[in-house]
């Protein structure tokens, strides 16, 4: 159950090391880096702990780690690490499910060792989070790994009152994890300041651009001391993202890991791509869901709020199935995520808002019965599933309408070894497959057709975007 690690250096070729006794660590370094993908830009880039012995991490550490049953860092981890523990700033680019978390918390714990201030008079860690429950998943990440080292974290996000998250910052943390509005709010009411902050990170950066964060993100930088390590995590490198990783780090260490000017898909997830008509659509949800072990986790993705209920509700006695979007309260989505969680409601209907980001171990299966608005979110949702290792399967419902998505389908199920159906070439040949579609759609124009159902719904704040 391990992340592509594979404790490097045992049985890796030696190709590079003949003539030379002993293999340098430089060779070995690159030998490791080839076999995972790993590339590095940047001056004197230290070799990557390809195992836990070689990290040298305290023994607190090193503990939690082994209680937590990992066998090896994963390669963004193994890359990152060394790199985050020479102080020095970094941005660490790795697909959905990589271990990025752990990639900038266990520095993070090693720097709090190093460098303690007094939490009661502000954090001396900040983490920025898109979302509330990613946030909350960091903070139990943190709470977990860093218990032996004895750090104190707390979490402010938006749709929760103020009041419980403020006490528990006055009583003092080490690292704060924060939503970038809630965080703002907080700041503008002078009840925390950010200036004892030496360790910044910006955790899925692209998906903090993509909600609209961007603004609240430069203000709060301008309360972080200049002096100070920062890092970007991010599964995506689109130009927005490079902008705001200019602008606010210095000289930066760059990894990636697999290549990331093309979107690369989870090699271990097994994706169905099935051309059908809006009124296909249902017959074959339930038909597939049928299929399933009973139990099996299964997220399905649509893009409107009330798909998203209307499918749920349908599916709800049979399936077990309850929705999630950025209209739920706060209790309902809290509620809504243990029962998915604890699998007593193992069918979750969700929107892309919803589901970002969010780690729920073991799910099976993402269906994606409405294809989202673009590539990289198809990537996302089916990250999903095949999470530390495991193997998934991702259904995707693709109809006419989605045609001009077809090119960008193929690219990522091409890059995944995965078999594309006849129909989607065509599609794709055709260049948006407008013909097809006014014939294949005439019958079913009546029911309003998808677009009757989406237009102007979809599921872009979360919960009030967060304040
Ligand atoms: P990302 O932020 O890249 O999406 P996460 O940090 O959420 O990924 O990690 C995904 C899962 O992998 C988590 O359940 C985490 O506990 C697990 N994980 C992290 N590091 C390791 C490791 N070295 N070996 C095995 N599993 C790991
Ligand atoms: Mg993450």
């Amino acid at each position: 159950n391990v992340p592509n690690g594979d404790g490097a250096g045992q049985g890796g070729s030696s190709a590079r090391g003949h003539g030379s006794s002993g293999v340098g660590s430089g060779s070995s370094a690159e030998s490791y880096r080839r076999r995972h993908e790993i590339t590095v830009t940047g001056d004197n880039v230290p070799p990557p702990f390809t195992s836990f012995e070689a990290t040298d991490f305290p023994s607190e550490i090193l503990r939690e780690v082994q209680h937590a049953g990992f066998s090896s860092p994963t390669p963004i981890q193994a890359q990152s690490w060394p790199i985050a523990l020479q102080s020095r700033d970094i941005v660490a680019i790795a697909k959905t499910g990589s271990g990025k978390t752990l990639g900038y918390l266990i520095p993070c714990f090693i720097h709090l060792k190093r460098r303690r201030n007094n939490p009661q008079l502000g954090p001396t860690v900040l983490v920025l989070s898109p979302t509330r429950e990613l946030a909350t998943q960091i903070q139990d990440e943190a709470m977990k790994f860093g218990k032996s080292s004895k750090i104190s974290c707390t979490c402010l996000y938006g749709g929760a009152p103020k009041g419980p998250q403020l006490r528990e910052l006055v009583r003092g943390a080490d690292i704060v994890v924060a939503t970038p509005g809630r965080l703002n709010d907080i700041l503008e009411m002078r009840k925390v300041s950010l200036h004892q902050v030496s360790y910044m990170v910006l955790d899925e950066a692209d998906r903090m651009l993509d909600m609209g964060f961007e603004p609240q993100i430069r203000k709060i930088m301008k309360e972080v001391p200049a002096r100070r390590q920062t890092l970007m995590y991010t599964a995506t490198w689109p130009k927005e993202v490079r902008k705001i990783a200019a602008d606010l780090l210095v000289n930066p260490v760059q990894v990636n890991i697999g290549n990331v000017d093309e979107l690369v898909a989870n090699k271990a997830i097994t994706q169905y791509v099935e051309v059908l008509s809006y009124m296909e659509k249902h017959r074959r949800l339930e038909q597939i869901l049928r299929s399933q072990e009973p139990g099996s986790k299964i997220i399905i993705f649509c893009s409107t709020k009330k798909m998203c209920d209307q499918l749920a509700r349908n599916l709800s006695r049979q399936f077990g199935a309850s929705a999630i979007h950025g209209d739920k309260s706060q209790g309902e989505r809290d509620h809504v995520l243990n029962q998915f969680r604890t699998g007593r409601s193992p069918v979750l209907v969700a929107t892309d808002v919803a589901a970002r980001g969010l780690d729920i171990k073991d799910i099976r299966v993402v269906i994606n019965y409405d294809f989202p608005t673009g590539i990289e979110d198809y990537v996302h949702r089916i990250g999903r599933t095949g999470r530390a290792g495991a193997t998934g399967v991702a259904y995707t419902f693709f109809s006419d309408q989605d045609a001009k998505h077809a090119s960008d389908l193929i690219k990522v199920l091409e890059g995944a070894n995965q078999r594309v159906p006849a129909e989607i070439r065509d599609m794709s040949s055709r260049g948006g497959g407008m013909g097809r579609s006014r014939r294949q759609w005439g019958s079913d124009s009546s029911s309003g057709g998808r677009d009757g159902g989406r237009g102007g719904r979809y599921d872009s704040g979360y919960g009030g975007r967060d304040g």
